[in-house]
């Protein structure tokens, strides 16, 4: 046990020693830094080559996604997560040895070249995303999270790293296993999360920039902002892709039937759900948790005994 607490005592203070120090020294491998900088590149190009020119430079929640982009990014790891992770990771492995499994590498792809290396995690982390994202909207539980992101309602970059940290912990979880159990010779994977990023802030930001057949691969936000569509033809959505949009032509599970520039944004009675951080991270917990709809029976039994 006392390995555990000083695991976690211990990622606080590494996560919080260096979150300051990418603050303090902006840099080519820092994290912060690229996030700002990329962030900034997109909302210019939003406010040079608007796709929807009717639409305010600084949208609605405009801060408040900034603040999501903030938390989820980095201060979300300094007040838990970091420390909750390492400690699964560790206990997972602790598990593993229990029955003398040492590691779970299936495959070997250390010797590859490390822009190989790169690719195969990009894609193969990708394809993992697109089926978590795909079960997001098909379980009615975790959907509950997932329309914490289905509640922007006017569409712009930043609308990218609006997230409940729920959402964190389910995709850290699931994609863990697969890719552990490829053996990448790099511990950092720098590179792709900045790519991944920049596609992301992409295909949520406010411009048109016609890709071309590259759309077929590339995630794009003429396509994401049906992903987005108030009113859709099946009830699970369309659109799943994350940076990649290969997947949803591959599985037919694209939708976009016209230009959706303007289309409404969200879902049914979004005008009611929570405009405010705090409200949107315990919204979850409690949507639908009316006596009800809880527990039918007993809420019956009660109204009957009254
Ligand atoms: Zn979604
Ligand atoms: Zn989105």
């Amino acid at each position: 046990m006392e390995k555990y607490r000083n695991i976690f005592t211990s990622s606080f203070t590494d996560y919080g020693n260096y979150l300051w120090h990418e603050m303090l020294h902006p840099g080519w491998g820092n994290y912060f830094y690229w996030l700002l900088g990329i962030s900034l590149v997109f909302w210019l190009l939003e406010v040079i080559v608007p796709w929807r020119q009717h639409q305010a430079k600084i949208r609605q929640d405009f801060w408040l996604d900034g603040f999501y982009m903030f938390f989820n990014f980095f201060l979300f790891s300094l007040v838990g997560f970091n420390a909750i992770s390492t400690i699964g990771v560790q206990a997972f492995n602790d598990f593993l040895g229990f029955f003398g499994i040492s590691n779970l590498v299936a495959f070997e792809v250390q010797s590859w070249p490390v822009w190989a290396q790169l690719l195969t995690l990009f894609i193969v982390r990708d394809f993992i995303q697109w089926n978590v994202h795909r079960l997001l909207h098909h379980s009615d539980f975790l959907w509950r999270f997932h329309k914490v992101h289905h509640s922007v309602q006017q569409m712009g970059f930043a609308a990218h790293l609006r997230f409940h940290w729920g959402e964190t912990i389910v995709y850290r979880t699931l994609e863990y296993i697969p890719l552990a159990m490829i053996g990448f010779g790099i511990q950092d994977f720098f590179l792709v999360h900045i790519f991944a990023t920049a596609i992301g802030h992409f295909n949520h930001s406010n411009i048109r920039v016609p890709l071309g057949p590259l759309r077929y691969l590339f995630n794009n936000p003429q396509m994401h902002i049906w992903h987005h569509a108030k009113h859709m033809p099946h009830r699970y959505g369309a659109n799943y892709g994350i940076s990649l949009s290969v997947w949803d032509y591959l599985f037919k599970t694209y939708y976009m039937p016209e230009d959706g520039r303007d289309i409404e944004l969200g879902f049914e009675e979004v005008e009611k759900y929570p405009r405010s951080f705090a409200a949107q991270q315990l919204y979850p917990f409690t949507e639908g948790n009316t006596k009800a709809e809880a527990n039918p029976v007993k809420a019956t039994k009660e109204l009957e005994n009254a």
